[in-house]
């Protein structure tokens, strides 16, 4: 099914999107939660259009989260829904410490992300840009794929996560898998709805070299096809990365049929009609 086709039956006008569901005020260090470094993220999400943002910072860097500061910031700015939310990941070195935080302050936290950002090699994301791609050399791209899926399995068994964050991050660097992957795709979504967690949908792709949305066609497709809901996100690494390319994202939607946007509220999943 081609989308722009059914672009033209199912819908003749996009939405406007409101909600992102993964930013990272702290970038890629501890940096202790304040009203400085958190107001430009809410004045960037008005700019924006937006009026639901979940901070889904890494969990290595939990130290620097501070859920009265939080509190603050929604005190500041009523007219925002502000999620205290954070992204776990499988880091071999310090994610177990995640997990625990992230069990001492589940009924503080709104929202978890799952991801999978480590292959076999424990001191690099595959994800990083360029220097990751050296882990595919030489290596049988299905194999890497099925290594992958299995890890995203295993974050989505956790029981700690509400939804999972950029799905097939593993086409970060262009590296495609075989025809064979069709029942690792659908076996997947099959076991992230049986967990009944959603997915998001990342514009972060189009920021990558493989220039395409996390997920692609046609694990969006499976995922309809399934029941899977989707979060919209752009995993912003600076607050004038809030909502980026969301104008891309709701034709991408308009065009797949795909009508309502999940929130969560102290991990309760609420289905929005757009
Ligand atoms: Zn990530
Ligand atoms: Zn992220």
């Amino acid at each position: 099914m081609e989308p722009s086709v059914t672009a033209n039956r199912l819908s003749t006008k996009t939405y406007q999107l409101f909600s992102d569901y993964h930013s990272h005020p702290q970038g890629h260090r501890v940096q202790w939660y304040t009203q400085a470094l958190l107001q430009p993220w809410a004045d960037s999400a008005r700019r924006s259009g937006l009026t639901d943002i979940a901070f889904t910072d890494h969990d290595r860097y939990h130290a620097g989260i501070d859920f009265d500061e939080i509190d603050r910031l929604r005190e500041r700015n009523p007219d925002l829904r502000i999620r205290a939310g954070i992204e776990l990941d499988n880091d071999p070195i310090h994610s177990a410490a995640g997990r625990n935080w992230i069990e001492k302050h589940w009924d503080k936290l709104d929202f978890v992300l799952g991801s999978v950002h480590f292959l076999t090699r424990a001191d690099q994301m595959f994800d990083s840009v360029p220097d990751g791609a050296a882990q595919f050399e030489g290596r049988s791209i299905d194999a890497i794929y099925a290594d992958y899926f299995r890890r995203v399995r295993e974050i989505a068994a956790t029981g700690l996560v509400d939804c999972l964050a950029h799905l097939d991050l593993i086409k970060i660097h262009g590296h495609r898998p075989g025809t064979g992957t069709g029942s690792l795709l659908s076996e997947t979504l099959d076991f992230i709805h049986a967990q009944n967690l959603a997915i998001e949908l990342s514009t972060a792709g189009w920021r990558k070299p493989v220039n395409e949305l996390y997920p692609g066609d046609r694990i969006i497709e499976l995922a309809i096809d399934k029941g899977i809901s989707f979060t919209t996100a752009s995993d912003a690494h600076s607050h004038a990365q809030l909502g980026d390319n969301f104008r891309s994202l709701a034709q991408k939607m308009a065009n797949f049929g795909i009508r309502r946007v999940c929130i969560f509220e102290k991990h309760n999943r609420i289905q929005v009609p757009l």
